[in-house]
């Protein structure tokens, strides 16, 4: 094992075992429930939106603890930001989730969030990284559950 790949398991195991943002917002705007069949992950995505900007995101939820930290890094990456910028950026995650090829993703766009790349070696992980980034996108879609199915 590497130097890389030694921090990138500590970051995900730290997120796993004290996840960030997990809780329930009282007054959110858009809610989701994300299900991976594959390996059992179900977690569920709030968020409350103030115009253009996600004033605040959490989750809670049962899963592995590639799921659970992918939720917790993806709350903490897109606290804050605006709309567009937290589409973008889901859309430049599930990329990297999902791609065979080595992506050209720096760790100063995404953050921690990097340390997820190492999941495109074991497929049947894939899913387990991407489940909240699909339950974000549903939550805004007004979908009340989606599946990775
Ligand atoms: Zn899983």
């Amino acid at each position: 094992m590497n130097e890389l790949t030694e921090l990138y398991q500590e970051i995900i195991l730290d997120h796993n075992k004290r996840p960030r943002n997990y809780y329930l917002i009282e007054d959110a705007t858009h809610s989701a429930e994300g299900h991976n069949p594959l390996c059992g992950d179900e977690i569920s995505v709030s968020l409350r939106l103030n115009g253009d900007q996600i004033e605040d995101i959490s989750f809670q939820g049962e899963g592995c603890a590639i799921s659970k930290a992918s939720a917790s890094l993806m709350t903490t990456l897109i606290k804050g930001k605006s709309l567009k910028m937290a589409k973008a950026e889901s859309s430049i995650i599930k990329q990297m989730l999902t791609s065979s090829e080595e992506s050209e993703i720096s760790i100063e766009e995404i953050g921690d969030i990097i340390a997820l790349s190492g999941v495109r070696r074991f497929p049947v992980r894939i899913k387990c990284a991407t489940l909240a980034w699909h339950t974000f996108e549903a939550a805004l879609n007004g979908d009340e559950k989606t599946t990775t199915e």
